[in-house]
């Protein structure tokens, strides 16, 4: 009989949690109708479920098209300034979920543009990332990977002269942050600082996840295909345990992954729900 195990660590982070409860005591209260600016967690599963509690989405194009006094829900990534001001002159009322901690990191770069040259390691387009760059004026650079900063270093948009500070996205790996943040060492030198902007919560999932995946003989990573944090973290994972297998649900489990196996371990990103993991795992018990 395969022994299954659920990843104690796995599950919603902090600021996803705050987002929901908040979502969840304004449906509940009868406060109306809420829209959310984007998905409010990156995950299908849990979406369909809020959505049946009443949770509406909407997105910056279709904000004209909200009555003046309906609620939108800023969600944990945060917004750019003009989303607030859009907001504003449309008469919609602000729910804001921004995470702590994205906050923070949004007023150090405000800060860290009005004296240097700002490189943001985070992906291209990524809501948080873009509540960066607005926060910095528009002026930050961002690279999502070793390649692009190469390419950033040797296109000569930064100025070997000046100041430059590193900041990364709070969902991006600690390794691949240390590696980039040593290229960028090699162009700025001393005129560089690295931001140690990845949020604990990331940080210590890593290396509770590396433990996790190289005590089981099969992972089973659970996450919303748009999940940012989920893709970095199933690739770590399989950089330590090779039979690892993402899916979005237990619908996608396939029994050949268990064949002649003694162990399974189910875990999942920051915006995975627990409740999903759980019926992961129990589905894997199931198949047998
Ligand atoms: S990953 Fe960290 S910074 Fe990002 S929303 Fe969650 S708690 Fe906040």
């Amino acid at each position: 009989m395969i022994k299954v195990e659920t990843d104690p660590n796995s599950g919603f982070c902090g600021g996803v949690i705050r987002a929901i409860t908040t979502a969840e005591d304004f449906l509940s209260k009868g406060g109306g109708k809420l829209w959310s600016l984007g998905a409010i967690v990156h995950n299908e599963s849990e979406l369909a479920r809020l959505e049946k509690r009443g949770l509406a989405m909407t997105d910056k194009d279709s904000l004209g098209s909200l009555a003046p006094g309906s609620t939108v829900l800023i969600r944990a990534h945060g917004e750019p300034p003009a989303t607030y001001r859009r907001l504003n002159e449309l008469g919609i009322k602000v729910i804001d979920c921004t995470c702590p901690v994205v906050l923070r990191l949004q007023a150090r770069v405000e800060e860290a543009a009005a004296r240097s040259q700002v490189v943001i390691f985070g992906k291209i387009g990524h809501p948080e990332v873009l509540g960066l760059v607005g926060r910095a004026g528009g002026r930050a650079l961002v690279v999502e990977d070793a390649g692009a900063l190469e390419g950033l270093l040797s296109s000569g948009a930064l100025d070997p002269q000046k100041r430059v500070e590193l900041f990364s996205q709070t969902t991006m790996s600690p390794e691949a942050y240390a590696q980039a943040a040593a290229t960028l060492r090699t162009f700025a030198g001393e005129r560089l600082t690295v931001h140690n902007s990845i949020c604990a919560q990331v940080a210590s999932r890593h290396k509770e996840l590396a433990e996790f995946a190289a005590r089981h003989n099969v992972i089973v990573f659970v996450s919303g295909s748009s999940s940012s944090n989920g893709k970095v973290l199933y690739q770590w994972c399989r950089s330590i345990n090779p039979r690892s297998f993402r899916i979005s649900g237990p619908e996608e489990l396939q029994q050949e992954w268990f064949k002649d196996v003694a162990s399974a371990g189910v875990c999942g990103a920051t915006s995975t729900p627990k409740w999903l993991l759980d019926n992961v795992a129990s589905a894997i018990k199931n198949l047998q």
